[in-house]
Parts: structure tokens; sequence; C-alpha cells
């Protein structure tokens, strides 16, 4: 085994909030030599001295887990951090593909990775339970897939009658994909199916939308919108909150009250 006491944890920091960080991902933030990540998510943690920070680009996943493999094979105790969980459209998947096309020697290296609560839990359980049921998590990126990969993905599941979680949903290079992503979904489903945009959950702008598929404005999605598109059986409850009734999808398939 390489790299003598090395090691690199990949670390979920949930979606903003602090009490939604784990008690073990705080406990291993406090004892790696070294933190690598997106700038924005490293200035989310607390300085500590010795502790030396590698902030990196957005866009620059796969080199920023090779800098993360190399750091932990020279010894040191590494930790590269995500938003959410690290296993949902984040650092896990590139860690692992830089550790099966870098330096053999890497596979021997002490990886673990340490969940976190994805953006797609935190926005349900603001509602309810809309996705109370079968459900699909689907990135609208095409940073790393082509849009006709996420057009054939969207149909089926809405052919499907999924619920739809829709990470990444805004594009600033390609606005007009989001309108594309909603012809889709409205040539196939209920327009009164129902729609919620949960934007920035567990931060200070956060920001919750419950409307329709026929009544939803996609411009409404930006980087920090998670959007969740209900099935036939998902339903809204009105509660005396117009902004923010519950939303659930019953686990029951065609419930009869
Ligand atoms: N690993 C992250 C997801 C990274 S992809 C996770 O598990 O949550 C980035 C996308 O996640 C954003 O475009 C947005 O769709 C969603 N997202 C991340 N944090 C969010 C938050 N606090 N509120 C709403 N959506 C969020």
């Amino acid at each position: 085994m390489s790299g003598g006491n090395g090691r690199l944890l990949v670390v979920g920091l949930g979606p903003g909030a602090p009490e939604w960080v784990t008690l073990e991902a705080t406990q291993v933030l406090a004892e790696v030599s070294d933190l690598v990540g997106y700038a924005p998510y490293l200035a989310r943690l607390p300085e500590r001295p010795g502790q030396v920070r590698h902030a990196s680009d957005n866009r620059e996943e796969l080199a920023r887990a090779r800098q993360a493999l190399a750091l932990a094979a020279s010894g040191r105790r590494v930790a590269i951090v995500s938003g959410g969980d690290p296993g949902v459209f984040a650092m896990a998947a590139a860690v692992f593909e830089a550790l099966e096309t870098g330096e053999p020697s890497w596979r021997g290296l002490d990886v673990r990775i340490i969940p976190g609560i994805t953006a797609m839990q935190a926005a349900a359980a603001r509602l309810g339970a809309p996705l109370g049921h079968d459900f699909c998590a689907i990135s609208l990126s095409d940073n790393l897939k082509s849009w006709s990969v996420i057009e054939k993905r969207l149909a089926a599941a809405a052919d499907a009658d999924f619920v739809l979680a829709l990470y990444n949903p805004a594009s600033r290079a390609r606005p007009s994909r989001i309108h594309d992503a909603f012809g889709c979904l409205r040539a196939r489903k209920a327009a009164t199916t129902p729609v919620i945009f949960a934007r920035a959950i567990g931060r200070p702008d956060e920001e919750v939308t419950v409307t329709s598929l026929a009544e939803a404005d996609p411009g409404l999605a930006d980087m920090a919108t998670l959007i969740i598109i209900g099935s036939s059986a998902t339903r809204v409850i009105s509660n005396g909150s117009p902004s923010r009734p519950f939303v659930y999808t019953p686990r029951r398939e065609g419930a009869r009250r």
C-alpha cells in the first residue's frame, strides 16, 4: 500500500444548513490535514490552524479528484467536499473515475465516502412527502451527457409515471434547455400535475414554489433550484398557507380515501 497513512474522505456537506451536516462529516473534517473542493463549499467550513485548503473551480471535477488522490498518496489525510451527498451528481463518482484511470498505486489508498443529505430529500422534507413513492432523479446538465440522452430519460420517466427530481435545471450556456424539458413533460403528463421549485433549501435565501405543470414558469429555475414533478398520484393538500401547501405521493397506487 502506498502513501503510508494517506487517506481520502469524500464528504457530503448537505444542502447548506449547518444542522444538516452529519456528525460524522463534522468529525472527519476536524481531523484531516487537507481540504479540497469548490471554493463556496470550502467557505462553509471553519478555518482550522494547520489545515491546508485547496479551492478549485466548479468545472474541474476530475482534476480536483486527481489532486486529492495524489495528496492522499503522498501521505496526507485529505477530505474532498461536495454539497448534498457526494454520491449524487457530485465528487464521489469523479474520485472513482480518477482512481480507475490514474496511478495503479492509488487503488491501495483508504478511500471512504461520508454521506450527506441530498437536495431532493431536503426539498421533499419542506413540503411533506412528494417522494413518498417511486421516483427517479435526473440531472438536466448536458456538460457530461448529450441533450438527446436527457430527453429520452425524461420521456421514459414521464411515461413510467415516476415522480421526478430534476437536478441542475438551469444551464447558463443553454438557457432554453429547461423550456425544452418542460415541453417534453407537458406533452406526456396531466396539466394538473403538481410541480415544486425548491430553491436554496437550508440557506438564508430559501424559496419554495408549488404550482402545476400547466402553470409552472420554467424560467423560475436557476442553478440553486431543485424541481420536483409529481406522478399522477401526487396530491396537494391545502393547509392555510397558500404558498406552501402539503404535497405528498401516497404509497398505495390508485388509493381511494
Ligand atoms: N451533490 C448534490 C447535488 C449536486 S448537483 C446533492 O446531493 O444535493 C447541483 C444541483 O443540486 C443544483 O443545480 C440543484 O438542482 C441541486 N441543489 C443543491 N443544493 C441545493 C439546495 N440547497 N436547494 C435546492 N437545490 C439544491
